[in-house]
């Protein structure tokens, strides 16, 4: 019998890309207050085995190779904090993805598929944390870097991107002493002069938001060095607890963007490279910024599995006492194919979920729908005072006029 494939309704076809997300451990060394990892959660101290990950990766990998029209695959790999698992292990997992990776687009190369480039993140909030750590880190970067010049010339100019990812916001208990901040910087310099590629992730919270966009952007691409990508805040574990002072307006969504994406725009026109995403020139989708993917695919440090991170994180605390217990699939390190046959129905539904709800909301008649596909996930139904929607249409507007 043929493998089943995902089928993407016709309002959807504009979509390129699908994010993969391990999250080997839940326990974390800080207590963010926008953490869609409930502070319950980050109890747990159990954590995936090597067999485990190998095996959920592999899941993730075969799965999208059953997403025909997918060009950009995202590896997430995050905790918790990572680096509170143990070395031998982290190095394992690290080692592993970039072989599986490789050996991945190897394949994909010869195959006639669309999929052009793998980024895999690392994501740590590099707080705390030695320099031992860190150069588990380091010596994952020097890893990838040294496998990519030996197989290059198998990946057919297929692209993989890995980079080590850390965070910043001014707002949410992260940096909970000033001599925080510093020694993150720290950190971050000490990879940086390493030779690593380090992404910096600007979650939406208020303290993003209304920041000085010049002033921040000036200092992380120019003074730092680091990747900014901005992603919005979706409310969840933490983040809906505790996060009221972490809310913005509307308004001040709208002006932020527009300054973001402006600044953005000029520092790539002076580097001839994206150093700060998103990027709003019309052309490519908001589909990462809005999540809405092809598929976004979560494997929990028990193997469970879920088709959306920033919800998902919140119900997963163990197959026994999660409301959807006995529906949860999971990875185990023997699990067979027809797991991925699951996976592709459980997408396939949740697709189609999707695709009659942007065929019959407000959007179905908007001229940014193609490129906008739906707004930010987590935000329909928040927005929804006269000319307000999830996806900050006027920002669309000031981008992008042309569309028809
Ligand atoms: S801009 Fe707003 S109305 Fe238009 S598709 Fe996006 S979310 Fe929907």
């Amino acid at each position: 019998m043929a493998d089943k494939v995902l089928m993407v309704p016709p309002n959807l076809a504009g979509r390129r890309h699908a994010v993969f997300q391990i999250t080997p451990n839940r326990n974390c060394n800080i207590r963010c207050d926008h953490c869609f990892i409930s502070n319950r959660h980050k109890a747990i101290t159990s954590h995936m085995s090597l067999g485990l990950y190998k095996r959920s990766l592999d899941v993730c990998m075969e799965f999208s190779k059953r997403i025909p029209s997918m060009e950009e695959a995202d590896i997430v790999l995050m905790g918790g904090e990572l680096a509170l698992l143990p070395d031998d292990l982290q190095e394992g997992m690290y080692r592993h993805t970039v072989d599986r990776v490789i050996e991945h687009l190897a394949e994909t190369a010869g195959s006639g598929r669309p999929q052009r480039e793998v980024s895999c993140a690392i994501i740590s909030n590099m707080i705390n944390v030695g320099r031992d750590k860190l150069d588990v880190f380091v010596r994952a970067f020097d890893y990838y870097r040294a496998r990519l010049d030996e197989e290059r010339h198998r990946l057919g100019g297929l692209s993989f991107d890995l980079t080590i990812d850390t965070s910043w916001e001014p707002d949410t208990g992260r940096f909970y002493k000033p001599h925080v901040y510093e020694q993150w910087l720290d950190n971050v310099r000490y990879m940086l002069a390493r030779g690593v590629a380090v992404g910096l992730a600007l979650t939406g919270t208020r303290g993003v938001v209304t920041m000085d966009v010049k002033e921040r952007l000036d200092f992380f691409v120019r003074d730092l060095g680091v990747v900014p990508m901005y992603d919005h805040f979706a409310e969840y574990g933490e983040g809906r607890a505790n996060g009221a002072h972490l809310k913005f307006s509307y308004d001040e969504m709208v002006r932020f963007l527009i300054a973001f994406g402006e600044y953005a725009e000029r520092l790539a026109e002076e580097r001839g490279e994206v150093v700060a995403s998103p990027f709003f020139r019309a052309g490519r989708t908001m589909e990462q910024l809005h999540s809405r993917l092809l598929a976004i695919l979560c494997v929990d440090w028990d193997g469970a599995i879920a088709m959306d991170s920033e919800s998902s994180a919140e119900t997963q605390h163990t197959r026994k006492d999660s409301v959807h217990g006995r529906d949860v699939l999971c990875v185990t390190e023997d699990a067979d194919d027809g797991l991925v046959d699951a996976i592709v129905e459980q997408a396939q539904r949740r697709l189609v979920r999707e695709s009659r709800a942007l065929a019959t909301s407000a959007c179905a008649d908007c001229r940014h729908l193609p490129y906008c596909q739906g707004g930010f996930v987590h935000y329909v139904g928040r927005f929804d005072g006269p000319g307000q929607c999830a996806g900050f249409k006027q920002v669309f507007d000031h981008f992008c006029p042309e569309h028809p």
